[in-house]
């Protein structure tokens, strides 16, 4: 017997079919024994839909009010999969954020949790009787009900987890798992049986969207063994979810010395980042700081930066990316602080892709960086800026060698599946 949190996205509760095939789903997992908490989303598409009325009744919009709205899509999926599992025979009732509660900060529209009464829930649980948790929701200071952030129903998924110390928090989705890379740019990428919550939140942070970013550092943090499942196959003949047929996050120790495992994990690819050149930026102290501090005072995340030595003539080019949402806005920022930076001219540029291969192989490997180099040159891709971290090396090139850029690496860094699949 274990205590599971099982947790469904939007695509696997669009519509009352599904809902259906969920409560089957888990039902196998009450009828083995199990304790169960259920955290679903709402119905795909209907937060946006939500989301528009808001925009629509006014564009400037009180964000407590907002919540308000935006939450009702869980409180729908949650109450109808309560119905679906009762009419299976199995007990089961809904426990809104408030009702718990879930308690977060008061940023209304992308609140923090800070605390969870699990109490009443767990004697519910202990008695056989499944919660079933609308994600995304919470509620905040003066009882105002609160909502995470886009995609946050992940995160309360793993925040159910970590509070009733949860076993196992297996994520259901319309993946079933995490790949080497983007299967629909190399057919032959593999599914990983493991990966470390590290490598998640770089595959994560860098375009590879399984999973909002914050729940896996929410796992990482509270130590929750999350899973990546698939909630498509038909329930009646999945592979039962304990013998982990998806992808385990898990912490480096329980990696352990996975003879099969590979130098690199996998390869991500982002075309969401921006590149922006300030040309005879003056080479002296202070400079740089003069350009970063609007950008972050702006709150825009500065990912890749380059810096030119001078040659002599007192002044150099200063490149960096910044996330494509954000580039007028920086544009608009570095424009007003053309005086104090005192730069020449500004150049950017959208048609841009970073490519990541990210692995915690490489903390005890040379020559990761450079075997990167070598692929993308013998192809002719040329690298316009290049970071790394201690498990990452992020490369950005023309935004239309992407799927090349993804499928050399793939064969270079040895990912290739033997077979089509
Ligand atoms: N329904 C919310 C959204 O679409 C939360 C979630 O599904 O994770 O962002
Ligand atoms: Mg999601």
């Amino acid at each position: 017997m274990a205590r599971i949190v099982m947790k469904f996205g939007g695509t696997s509760m669009a519509g009352t079919e599904r809902i259906r095939s969920v409560a089957q789903r888990v039902k196998r997992e009450v009828d083995a024994g199990n304790e169960v908490a259920v955290v679903v989303s709402a119905m795909a598409g209907e937060t946006d839909r939500l989301v528009n009325f808001c925009r629509e009744a006014s564009p400037l919009h009180d964000p407590r009010e907002y919540d308000v709205v935006v939450a009702a899509g869980e409180q729908v999926t949650s109450g109808l999969l309560a119905i679906a599992l009762q009419a299976l025979g199995v007990k089961a009732r809904s426990w809104l954020g408030w009702q718990m509660p879930i308690r977060t900060d008061d940023a209304h529209a992308k609140a923090r949790i800070e605390d969870i009464d699990t109490a009443a829930l767990r004697e519910a649980m202990a008695g056989g009787e499944v919660a079933v948790i609308p994600g995304f929701q919470g509620m905040g200071p003066g009882n105002r009900i609160s909502t995470l952030g886009r995609g946050g129903s992940d995160t309360s998924a793993v925040a159910v987890a970590a509070a009733v110390k949860a076993d196992r928090c297996d994520i259901y989705t319309d993946v079933d798992g995490v790949y080497t890379t983007d299967p629909r740019i190399v057919p032959r990428a593999r599914k990983l049986k493991r990966v470390t919550y590290e490598e998640m939140l770089e595959l994560a942070s860098v375009g590879a969207k399984v999973l909002q970013t914050r729940s896996v550092g929410l796992a990482m943090k509270e130590g929750v063994r999350v899973q990546v499942l698939s909630s498509f196959d038909d329930p009646a003949d999945a592979p039962a979810a304990d013998t982990l047929p998806g992808t385990m996050i898990v912490g480096d120790a329980e990696l352990g010395d996975d003879m099969e495992r590979q130098l690199i994990t996998g390869i991500a690819h982002d075309k969401n980042e921006a590149k922006i050149t300030l040309t005879n930026v003056p080479d002296k102290p202070g400079a740089v700081a003069n350009i970063f501090t609007p950008l972050a005072d702006g709150s825009i995340n500065v990912d890749m930066i380059i810096q030119n030595i001078s040659h002599g003539t007192g002044s150099t080019d200063v490149t960096f990316t910044v996330p494509a949402s954000d580039l007028a806005r920086s544009l608009d920022l570095l424009d007003k602080a053309k005086g104090d930076i005192g730069y020449g001219e500004i150049v950017h540029d959208t048609r841009v892709a970073k490519i990541s291969v990210v692995g915690v192989g490489m903390r005890s490997h040379a020559g990761v960086a450079s075997a990167m180099f070598t692929a993308l040159a013998q192809r002719g891709i040329n690298i316009q800026a290049i970071t790394t971290s201690e498990i990452k090396v992020s490369v950005l090139i023309h935004e239309d060698e992407t799927e090349l850029a993804v499928r050399v690496l793939h064969t270079a860094y040895g990912l290739d599946a033997e077979e089509a699949g």
